[in-house]
């Protein structure tokens, strides 16, 4: 079977895979992947290095993960780059991360969560899926990523309802995603699930869009913000720094062919 999987990159020093999925149902115009396909943690030596081979079968995966795990002592799995869900053997592999004892985090858009998938993560106790929220507003919502906003809400309250250990993430975006509406954000997950976590991340701003980092201070005061309804995460000061090397696509890993 094959996957929609192109990359993967490995944290030495976390022991953690970054397994990126190619292709998404939405639209952002300030997405990172416009800017590159892989993991923008490499150095630019190793991104001019890098070419695509293809998109790996399931097999093929198993193989890389098997590999990672008996050399350099894998313990975690990120399901991300773009968007894990429009891949049909996502349940698939969560089950096989999941037989191998591997924490895996599950980072989504939450707008199609199939059945098969909720059940594999309802199963799943070493899984965190973690919710990106672009915006609360519906219009802003269709507008930059071209879909409704109501199903993403929805599949949100499936996940709880469903015991799923889930979290959310939003892009701090001036002009867009204010401070204001990540209080706004904060405080509707605060009504719907005990003991909320929230990731704010600055947005990386892409050439050819409107929009500007924010500051710290723009930062900070959106942590202190949300930080009354939620528990505030930043990765601008939470990340553990690591050697990154890639597992996908490149020599240092041959597929047996
Ligand atoms: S949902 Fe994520 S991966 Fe998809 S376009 Fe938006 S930012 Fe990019």
């Amino acid at each position: 079977m094959s996957t929609r999987i192109s990359h993967i990159t490995y944290y030495v020093d976390i022991r953690s895979a970054y397994v990126q999925f190619l292709g998404c149902n939405f639209t952002c115009p300030w997405c990172i992947r416009r800017l590159t396909p892989w993991d923008h943690h490499l150095n630019n030596n190793e991104l001019a290095r890098l070419k695509f081979q293809g998109l790996l079968s399931m097999d093929e995966f198993l193989e890389i993960i098997n590999y990672a795990i008996t050399n350099y002592g894998l313990e975690e799995a990120v399901l991300g780059g773009e968007e894990p869900t429009i891949d049909p053997a996502l349940p698939m592999i969560i089950r096989d991360l999941r037989n191998r004892k591997l924490r895996t985090r599950i980072l989504t858009n939450a707008y199609e969560i199939s059945g098969e998938l909720l059940n594999e993560l309802r199963q799943c106790i070493n899984c965190e899926t973690v919710v990106g929220i672009k915006t609360l507003d519906p219009n802003k919502h269709i507008k930059y990523t071209g879909k409704l906003l109501e199903p993403i809400l929805r599949n949100i309250r499936r996940l709880i309802e469903d015991n799923v250990r889930v979290i959310f993430e939003t892009v701090l975006i001036p002009g867009l995603n204010d401070v204001e509406d990540i209080e706004e954000i904060a405080k509707y997950l605060a009504s719907i699930v005990r003991d909320p976590v929230l990731i704010i991340d600055p947005l990386i701003p892409k050439p050819g869009t409107p929009w500007r980092r924010p500051t710290q201070e723009e930062l900070g005061g959106a942590m202190r913000r949300a930080g009354k309804y939620v528990r505030v995460i930043t990765h601008e000061t939470s990340g553990r720094p690591s050697r990154v090397i890639v597992l996908y696509p490149r020599p240092r890993y041959k597929l047996a062919k």
